[in-house]
């Protein structure tokens, strides 16, 4: 009897123990990395404190076509992150984008828990990095990474860029199309990591003397997002 009731406790608090885990963030980045690129990464430590996977205990509501199209574009968005940042760290060694290139990889994979629940099929799948299914995605991968290569301050400012698209489109999926509650978490987690993604742009570039001036987003939102902190 003895020995059950300590099973039974042993696996509520594994059970507890799973759960605490899935749904809470862990820092992976210490403040011992210093040099120019502190500041970023520090930033990045932020992002990864959003558990982007933590919707097991939000119930799956029936889903729109607007809301399945935009799962299906965000997966492939987040890969196009992942994949100029990956390329463009091998071609400029900026330490911003080997962290960052990380984070989109796990802001792909909460992407990939919505397809999974919501029994998509994935259009990254099986894809290399640098092809998409999407044909403007595409298109826009190619010309980010042309653009991007012609040296340090043009391969930090179309990440900026990338960044302004991400925030866009994500608030354009929870204002006008999303009204279930586990994908409005995951945007909303998004979204965050990409704030602090072009806050991290913004302050690589600043010190290498350049003022990023935002490309698709208004001035107004804009300095509302890096005077957050
Ligand atoms: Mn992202
Ligand atoms: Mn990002």
């Amino acid at each position: 009897m003895k020995k059950k009731v300590f099973t039974l406790i042993s696996a509520t608090l594994l059970t507890l123990s799973i759960s605490f885990t899935a749904c809470s963030g862990t820092f992976t980045n210490g403040p011992d990395q210093a040099g120019d690129d502190l500041t970023a990464e520090g930033q990045e430590v932020a992002t990864d404190s959003a558990s982007f996977t933590c919707i097991a205990n939000i119930a799956a509501e029936p889903l729109n076509d607007q809301e399945k199209d935009g799962i299906l574009f965000m997966r492939e968005e987040e890969k196009l992150a992942r994949d100029v940042y990956f390329y463009l760290y091998d071609k400029t060694e900026i330490r911003a984008f080997g962290n960052i290139q990380k984070a989109e990889q796990r802001h792909m994979d909460a992407v990939l828990t919505l397809i999974n629940r919501y029994d998509l099929q994935d259009p990254a799948e099986g894809k290399e990095p640098g092809e998409f299914t999407n044909a403007d995605l595409q298109a826009l991968y190619n010309k980010l990474i042309n653009d991007g290569s012609a040296s340090d301050i043009d391969a930090l400012k179309v990440s900026a860029l990338i960044e302004e698209k991400d925030i866009l489109d994500l608030e354009k999926e929870l204002d006008d199309h999303v009204d279930n509650k586990d994908i409005t978490r995951v945007w909303t987690n998004l979204r965050k990591g990409s704030e602090a993604h072009l806050r991290a742009y913004v302050w690589n570039l600043k010190v290498r003397g350049v003022d990023y001036i935002p490309v698709l987003m208004d001035q107004e939102a804009f300095d509302r997002i890096i005077e957050k902190n």
